[in-house]
């Protein structure tokens, strides 16, 4: 496998059952961890080759050269996070393999339906989890959206 992010049920740890992490097959199939966090996080090499679509940790794998796998990533995961894959991704990797992934989302204001690279969205929508523990962005918006929420 190779170019695909994979996103699963990890953490774990007390007050918080599973958050969701991450990791990359990159374009030469090497393993890259990019979030793994409490004891479900995954760090292996072994355990991530043994993953499947679906299984208990709700794993999801997205083709990072299709562009509309990539869309309906971005769009269907939480702001925050999708915010803290690319601030991973510009620290972690090279140019080329940022220029190679591309995270194009959909803008979230209201009757805007705007497609644009992630760097140039801006959270909002913060909200508290439900547990009072963290706050966080729930949506992305483009230039014009982010300033008639604020
Ligand atoms: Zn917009």
């Amino acid at each position: 496998m190779k170019d695909t992010l994979v996103c699963y049920k990890g953490g774990g740890y007390d007050g918080c059952h599973w958050e969701w992490n991450y990791f990359l097959w990159n374009e030469d199939g090497e393993f890259e961890v990019l979030y793994a966090t409490g004891y479900k996080g995954i760090v292996d090499e072994e355990t991530a080759r043994n993953l499947e679509p679906g299984d208990r940790f709700s794993v999801h794998f997205t083709d990072l050269i299709d562009a509309d796998e990539v869309v309906e990533f971005v769009d269907s995961t939480n702001a925050s996070h999708v915010k803290m894959l690319t601030d991973i991704y510009s620290r972690k990797f090279r140019a080329t393999l940022r220029e190679r992934y591309t995270f194009i989302g959909t803008c979230q204001g209201e009757d805007c339906d705007l497609l644009l690279d992630v760097n140039d969205m801006h959270e909002g929508g913060w909200a508290g989890d439900g547990h009072g523990v963290t706050y966080s962005a729930h949506y992305l918006y483009c230039d014009q959206c982010s300033e008639e929420e604020s």
